[in-house]
């Protein structure tokens, strides 16, 4: 499955490239299937204690420098954001730069699980650009946002007008996929989706 620009989701792994997270066979039968792409092993259902995708996507994203992710979710799911900040700050000082992007969590609570808070995210937007003046904001879902099918692209689309950088919905709901990589795929689909142009 190729990547579509045009839309802000990106299939999972296991959809596009056919990704597994089990496999129960020979070493031989799985290096054949592998080399065709022929390979089938989902059979492991269930998996915990891994990383979630939203941490991959948004700790790439949160990498680029003076951006701002408003990251639309419980607080639970924003604690992803120290990691991020903390790994940000050493990456920059490594290389002798500084990054100001700043990580914004929406802070959703019971009532918003429940019938959703898409004006609060539309003032939260317009309070980040206002008050960071960040050089692109990126604007992503959590499991709760995507389980009550909180409308991020339209509030995105509805902002665009009053922001003068690149802004972009980003979807990644923890639960979308078993393999937690796709968050990078997510986070890069989102770069060039927004801000990468085309070559001239
Ligand atoms: S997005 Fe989902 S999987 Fe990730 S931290 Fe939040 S609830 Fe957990």
């Amino acid at each position: 499955m190729v990547f579509n620009l045009n839309s802000s989701n990106v299939a999972t792994r296991e959809n596009r490239i056919g990704s597994i997270t089990g496999y129960i066979g020979t070493l031989s039968d799985l290096a054949e299937q592998s080399g065709c792409g022929t390979l089938k092993g989902c059979s492991r259902c269930f998996s915990q204690s891994s990383t979630c995708l939203s941490s991959c996507a948004l700790g790439q994203l949160s990498a680029i420098r003076d951006v701002a992710i408003i990251h639309h979710g419980p607080a639970g799911c924003s604690v992803a954001s120290a990691g991020a900040y903390y790994l940000d700050k050493v990456m920059a000082k490594k290389r002798g730069v500084t990054n100001n992007t700043v990580y914004v969590g929406t802070d959703m609570n019971e009532k918003d699980t429940i019938f959703g808070s898409t004006d609060a995210l539309r003032r939260i937007i317009l309070e980040v650009n206002k008050r960071y003046s960040p050089k692109a904001i990126f604007v992503t879902s959590s499991c709760a946002t995507g389980i009550i099918g909180e409308d991020i692209d339209s509030v995105v689309d509805d902002v665009r007008d009053e922001i003068d950088v690149p802004i972009v919905a980003v979807h990644c709901e923890g639960f979308k996929s078993r393999i937690w990589a796709t968050g990078f795929d997510i986070s890069d689909h989102a770069v060039l989706s927004s801000i990468v142009q085309p070559p001239k």
